[in-house]
This record gives structure tokens, C-alpha cells and sequence, in this order.
């Protein structure tokens, strides 16, 4: 069986258009890389896949290179390669080598490209696949493309496929009753020409035969065979294939029958494609029961059909037991539907359950199959997003389903209704370490969303006022937290700006509060100042970070930087510069790796030993960034004073670029007065293209930000490290 579709291109934005075609179109399989060899390793042990569609550059040797590369990664031509090319350099198709099927240029990726492949000239199909058993792919590729779009069967998709593809006359699938084993009304009973007087379910023989857990198979003698089925006679059928649904004990749950008046073809192509078929079909069936089943058992609610809050909760709990295991993060959803009293008190209360079901279907279709979603109460639904790494993952899908719920629902009596909804976002692990508050966070986003005046969406912030309010009590328990082990780092990784691959990471302090959950370090940061507790934990946050960093190292053979926060209190410590060397000594990481980031907020005046310090760890041959630049005193005396090397731009104007100019020409004005000091230039807060193609234009060095990653523990950073090895190792392999 193949399965799934991949996509190539270089530029991410290419990448992410090209996903998004298949995305929305509820394709699940679908895996993008950024070239021949990165595919190569995604693609390692996997089945075959459906298609290939790759962007092709405007150097046509590299061109050739790239598709004969991908011709080997797809059996050797048997999967059908689209490609994607620059308008500027029309390379014409004559030059494309002849296995690749068809080819569109990028502006028409949204507008042509399923279409394309829909039709794909049967010439190139021929092409592609020569042989039996390679047609016999790509009709298995048509059929699972109908069956993994829908999940239903729509009946002229089906009727397209089996009758004007295989050419066959009657097509049925008859389910039994699961506990009489009685015979259901066909799910699907479709035949060609003039409809037929049907004969009763049970009169037919060979139905009762497959029924049995029996196939079989007649490719042009079924007649002959079975002369009493008066099915066979009625349609006139020759060939006749016959296959048992089964689940997963093999219990017989219906069959599927398709005929034909003039026999099949080649029965190598005809069966396995049948059998496919069928597969899915029985999968289908199941599906079905199953969810009759949790219905019965209170699982399931009635009018959705979705996970209840009950149901729900187990799979929060068994999602975040797997996250723990594999250093996974997901995101959790709290979505709410904007004025839905209203709603039912005007139009009554079918159309609000109509409402319900019709957010459901959109809900449903804006996001993975491997999501969750439930319905939690009332008007509020719970999704489960997994395996997201950026905040851009979630607000992809979460500009998705506000975009697709917002779109004018028909009522019955033929006027529109326009729905919104509220969307409220929190993250594991770091917004919450358990079910609970991650979904209490997410509902106090959904809180704010609405605040915002509906319609959008909002990831969890502690607010400043919770802060307020519970900092005498946060400040006596924050003195326990580094004794209780509930301190721990996370890092974000810093990348070069023109490779895009890592140069450096961040350590991040959390403090895992036991009943609050996790806090910012904005919110606590500041209290351990105000006790001194800033000093021991920072001392730790040293230490930790350095032994992390030369763990790595050693592991990976990286020489990663590693920024490490300091606190103003730190720094005015006579005996800091000897802390540090301590910490470097101890976990053996070399000093050139450790860059201290120091905010620009401390004031030289105020913090007595500052400057000495900086110059005492300069001299340890440590590196020093200023950090949150732009915030405070920006000053360039303040930068010829400190010996530091790099400067990073604060988030808050980073985040204004492409909205205010003035924020742009700081920037700008912060990276080239850098520059011409001789420092390197960190953005912080990079969160969207914009930003990026920005800081890339105006010469930034490096970037950090939700864009590329957000902090990550351990776990999820060293498989980011891993995955990145696996990569290197081989691209090395194939340059060698
Ligand atoms: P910072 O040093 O400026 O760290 C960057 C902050 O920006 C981090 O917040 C990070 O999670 C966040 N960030 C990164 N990329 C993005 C993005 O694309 N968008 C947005 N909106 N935010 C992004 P975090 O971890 O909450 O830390 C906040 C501040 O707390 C840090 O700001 C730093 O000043 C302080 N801090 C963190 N860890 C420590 C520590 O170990 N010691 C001390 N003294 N301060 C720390
Ligand atoms: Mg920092
Ligand atoms: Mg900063």
C-alpha cells in the first residue's frame, strides 16, 4: 500500500504553502523536507508514497540532479513527481526529465496543483508505471486518496473511480448487525445503467457466502459458477469479486461485492485494489462501532458524536504521559463559540444543535487526525494539538479553524448565520505540568480572547495582576523551590541568520510552582531579586546550564554557545567572576562557549562592581551580551564601556516590525551602530516571516524565536540535536 505525499522545496515558505494545499484538502500524510537528502531520511523505512511534488531551482543540472535523486527515493519512477517551478526562470517541461509527470508554476500552487494531480494526462500515468503491478499503484493511490480525504465515502467519488476507472458494473457494501449478525441495508449499492429490481439481501448466495468470512474471486465465470444468485442474473455479471469485511479479531462485520458484465481485466491489478478497498471499508465499519459503542458506554456525546469531557480527560492524561516519555509538547484548545445563548434563544434550539454539529464537521476538518478533539460542555470544545515545537504551528491552525468556523452556515429555512468563536491556548510543559491547570490556563486564555472582543485567539500569559496578588505568597514558597527541585532550565536555540541551522541556545529558568504550575521567570525573576534569592539560584542556573552544555558537546560533537541570564544582584557580587570560573572548572565546559547575558537595564552607576566584573569575566575569556537592548539607557557610552560582544535587540521592538516604523529604524540603527563597534547582533522574539525576511535584509547575525523553536527541555532539545546529527551525517555521506 503507498501512503502519503511528499513535498520538497527549499525556501520554508514554499514548503509551507505546498503543505497546507494537502492540509486543508485533509490529506494526513504529508511530509516535507527541504531537499533530496533530508527526504531521504524521513522517508527511510517508510511505505511508498502517493506523490512527490518538488520545487525545482533555476539551474537545470541541479534540477535533473534533485528529480533523478527523487526518482530513486520513489521506486524508481512508480510514484508520480510533480514539479514546482520559479515563474521568473520558465524552465520548459520538455527539459524536465520524462518521469516527471506534470510541473506548474508557484503561483499556482493553491489554484492548480490538486487538480493537477487529480488528472494527471494518462501518458505520464503510463510513464510512471509501466508495468501491471505500477497501474495497479497509482489506482490503489486514487482510491486511498478518496477513502483519506473524507473518511466517509462520497458516493460519485466512488462512482467515478470504480466505474470509469475499473470499469466495473455494480459496486456494494452490506454490513451485518454486530451482535444478530443480521443483514444491515447496504451502506453503498451503486450499478450502472438502469436501476434494477433488486433482489432481497438474502437471497443472494455469494453475499451469504462472503458473509461466511469467505472471498471470492470470478473473473469472468461467476455465472457458470453460481447460477442461482439473482444478483449475478439481474446485472448480468460475469466477473465477480466478493470480500468479507473484517475487524481486527476477524469477525465478520460485511461485505463488499463488485461485479462486472464484461469480466474483469487482469485480476493482478483488479485485486489487490479490491482488497484495499475493502480494508478501508471494514476500517470504517469499526470506526463506526467503536463509537456506537462509547455512546453506550457514556463516552461519547450524543449530538457530535465527540469525546465527551470524560473521555476527554483520559486522553489529556494518556497524551501527557507520552509527552513526558518523549519530551513531546503539545498544545491544548479551549474553543468556545461566540454569543451561543443568543443564537438559541432567536432560532430556537435545533438551529443551535445544528450549529453544534456544523462547528463540529469544521472543527474536525481544520486539524490532524492524530488531534484530538471533544466537546467539553455546552458550547465549549477541547482540542489536543501534538508534537508542536513553534507558536506558529498552533497559530496556523488556530487562524485555520476561526477562518473556517466564521464561514456563512446555511440554516433550513435557506438564510446564513455567521459564527465566530473564541480561542484560548496554553502549552505543555510550559504553561502547566498537568491536566488540570493546562486546561485551566487555556480556558483563562479563551477568557481573554473573548475580553479582546471575540472572534480570536490568545495563548495563556500569567498576568501581572495574578502576580500581584499572590506575591507574598509566591516569595515564602520561592524560597523552597531550589531546595524542592522545582526549578529546571529549558533552552531555546539561536540560529545563524543566512544558514538557519544552530549556532547557540539559551538557558531559560522555570519554576514549577505545585499548585500553580509552571511560573515565568518575568513573574519570579523579580521576587528572588527583591529576597536575594537570585543569588543561590542563579549560582545553580550556572552550573546546571554549563554541565548541559558540556554534556552536549561531548555527545554531539557541537561547540554550541550557551547564554546564561545574569541578574544585576549577581553581578555586583565582588566574588561573581570566581563563581563562574568554578562552574567552568567543575563541568569542564570551555569559557569561550559561555556568553553571560546581562540586561541593558542595569545602570553602570548604580551597580558598583559591575564594570570590573565584566572585564574579570571578559578576561576568563567568557563572552558577554547585552541583553533586552534598546530597552533601557541605550547609550552607545554604555556600549564602549562594557566589554561585550554582542548586542540583543529586544523582543518588543522585533515584534513592531512590519507595524511601526519607528520601531523598525531602531532595528535597523541598533544593527548597524553595532556593527560598527565591532558586535555581533542577536534578535530576540522572532515570531514571523516578516520579521525574518527583515532582520535578513538589515544584516542581523542571528536570530532567536518562536519562528524557528520555542525553549525546549532537555529531552526535546536533544532530539532537535539528534535529528540535526542524523541529517549532517548524511549530507557528509553523500558529499563524500
Ligand atoms: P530574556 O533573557 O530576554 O529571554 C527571552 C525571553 O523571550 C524568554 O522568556 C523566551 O521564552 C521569550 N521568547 C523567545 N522567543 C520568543 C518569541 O518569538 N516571542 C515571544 N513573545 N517571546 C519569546 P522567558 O523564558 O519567559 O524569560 C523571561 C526573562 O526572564 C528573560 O528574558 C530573562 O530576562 C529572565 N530570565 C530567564 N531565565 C533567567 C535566569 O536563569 N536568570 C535570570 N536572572 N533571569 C532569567
Ligand atoms: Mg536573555
Ligand atoms: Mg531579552
Amino acid at each position: 500500500m503507498s501512503e502519503g505525499i511528499l513535498v520538497l522545496a527549499e525556501r520554508r515558505d514554499l514548503r509551507r504553502r505546498l503543505f497546507d494545499v494537502f492540509d486543508q484538502a485533509g490529506y494526513r500524510h504529508i511530509h516535507s523536507a527541504r531537499d533530496a537528502q533530508h527526504a531521504a531520511i524521513l522517508m527511510e523505512g517508510r511505505p511508498p508514497l502517493e506523490l512527490m511534488v518538488a520545487m525545482l531551482g533555476s539551474d537545470a543540472a541541479q534540477a535533473r540532479q534533485c528529480c533523478e535523486q527523487l526518482r530513486t527515493l520513489g521506486a524508481g519512477g512508480n510514484v508520480p513527481l510533480l514539479a514546482i517551478l520559479d515563474e521568473e526562470v520558465p524552465l520548459q517541461s520538455a527539459q524536465l526529465p520524462d518521469y516527471v509527470v506534470g510541473w506548474l508554476h508557484a503561483a499556482q500552487i493553491e489554484t492548480e496543483l490538486l487538480a493537477r494531480w487529480k488528472h494527471l494526462p494518462p501518458a505520464a500515468q503510463a510513464a510512471v508505471s509501466a508495468q501491471a503491478s505500477g497501474a495497479a499503484e497509482s489506482a490503489l493511490a486514487l482510491l486511498a486518496r478518496i477513502f483519506a480525504t473524507s473518511g466517509d465515502v462520497t458516493r460519485d467519488a466512488t462512482a467515478r473511480l470504480l466505474f470509469d476507472e475499473l470499469a466495473l458494473d455494480y459496486f456494494a457494501v452490506w454490513p451485518v448487525h454486530n451482535d444478530s449478525h443480521e443483514l444491515q441495508a447496504p451502506l453503498l449499492q451503486l450499478w450502472n445503467g438502469e436501476e434494477p429490481a433488486w433482489p432481497q439481501g438474502d437471497s443472494q448466495v455469494l453475499l451469504r457466502h462472503v458473509l461466511g468470512g469467505e472471498p471470492v474471486l470470478y473473473r469472468s465465470d461467476a455465472r457458470q459458477r453460481v447460477p442461482d444468485d439473482p444478483l449475478l442474473s439481474t446485472l448480468e455479471l460475469s466477473g465477480f469479486v466478493g470480500l468479507p469485511l473484517l475487524d481486527e479479531r476477524r469477525v465478520v462485520l460485511g461485505a463488499m461485492l463488485a461485479g462486472t458484465r464484461a469480466g474483469f481485466g487482469d485480476m493482478a491489478i483488479v485485486e489487490p485494489l479490491l482488497r484495499c478497498a475493502a480494508t478501508r471499508f471494514a476500517q470504517g465499519l469499526e470506526l463506526g462501532l467503536t463509537r456506537e459503542q462509547g455512546r453506550a458506554e457514556g463516552l461519547l456525546d450524543a449530538l457530535t458524536g465527540l469525546p465527551n469531557r470524560l473521555l476527554f480527560g483520559d486522553r489529556l492524561e494518556s497524551i501527557l504521559r507520552e509527552a513526558v516519555r518523549n519530551g513531546e509538547c503539545f498544545a491544548v484548545l479551549f474553543v468556545d463559540i461566540d454569543h451561543f445563548k443568543a443564537i438559541n434563544d432567536t432560532h430556537g434550539h435545533a438551529v443551535g444543535d445544528h450549529v453544534l454539529q456544523e462547528v463540529t464537521r469544521r472543527l474536525r476538518g481544520s486539524v490532524r487526525a492524530s488531534d484530538t478533539v471533544a466537546r467539553y460542555a455546552g458550547d465549549e470544545f477541547t482540542v489536543v494539538l501534538r508534537h508542536i515545537v513553534k507558536n506558529e504551528d498552533v497559530h496556523r491552525i488556530a487562524e485555520k479553524i476561526l477562518q473556517v468556523i466564521g464561514e456563512p452556515l446555511q440554516l433550513d429555512n435557506g438564510t446564513y448565520l455567521q459564527v465566530g468563536v473564541s480561542i484560548g491556548v496554553s502549552f505543555f510543559p510550559d504553561d502547566a505540568a498537568d491536566a488540570e491547570t493546562l486546561l485551566k490556563h487555556a480556558d483563562e486564555a479563551m477568557y481573554a480572547a473573548k475580553r479582546q472582543g471575540r472572534n480570536t485567539c490568545r495563548i495563556y500569559e500569567v498576568s501581572p495582576e495574578y502576580a500581584r496578588q499572590h506575591g507574598m505568597a509566591l516569595r515564602s514558597r520561592l524560597r523552597h523551590a531550589l531546595g524542592n527541585g522545582e526549578l529546571r532550565l529549558v533552552y531555546q536555540p539561536q540560529v545563524g541568520t543566512d544558514s538557519e541551522d544552530i549556532v547557540g541556545m539559551e538557558a531559560l529558568l522555570r519554576w514549577e510552582h505545585p499548585e500553580l504550575g509552571p511560573i515565568s521567570p518575568a513573574v519570579f525573576v523579580p521576587l528572588a531579586e527583591e529576597t536575594g534569592l537570585i543569588v543561590p539560584i542563579g549560582e545553580w542556573v550556572l552550573r546546571t546550564a554549563c554541565r548541559q552544555a558540556r554534556e552536549w558537546e561531548q555527545r554531539y560533537g557541537l561547540r554550541l554557545r550557551l547564554g546564561v541570564n545574569l541578574s544585576a544582584l549577581q553581578l555586583m557580587e565582588a566574588k561573581f567572576p570566581a563563581t563562574v570560573a568554578r562552574a567552568l572548572q567543575e563541568t569542564g565546559l570551555d569559557p569561550a562557549l559561555l556568553e553571560l547575558e546581562v540586561t541593558e537595564s542595569i545602570s553602570i552607576k548604580a551597580a558598583p562592581n559591575l564594570v570590573e566584573n565584566l572585564q574579570a569575566l571578559h578576561r576568563l575569556g567568557c563572552g558577554i551580551a547585552i541583553d533586552d537592548f534598546g530597552t533601557g539607557a541605550a547609550s552607545l557610552d554604555y556600549l564602549r564601556k562594557l566589554p561585550a560582544n554582542r548586542i540583543k535587540v529586544d523582543q518588543s521592538f522585533v515584534r513592531n516590525i512590519g507595524v511601526d516604523p519607528d520601531d523598525e529604524a531602531i532595528v535597523r540603527a541598533t544593527i548597524e551602530m553595532a556593527h560598527r563597534l565591532n558586535r555581533t547582533v542577536v534578535a530576540e522574539g522572532v515570531e514571523t516571516e516578516q520579521h525574518l525576511a527583515f532582520l535578513r535584509a538589515h544584516d542581523c547575525n542571528e536570530l532567536q524565536g518562536y519562528l524557528f523553536c520555542r525553549p525546549l527541555p532537555v529531552a526535546s532539545f536533544e532530539r532537535l540535536l539528534a535529528e540535526r546529527q542524523q541529517l549532517l551525517g548524511l549530507s557528509a555521506a553523500v558529499t563524500a
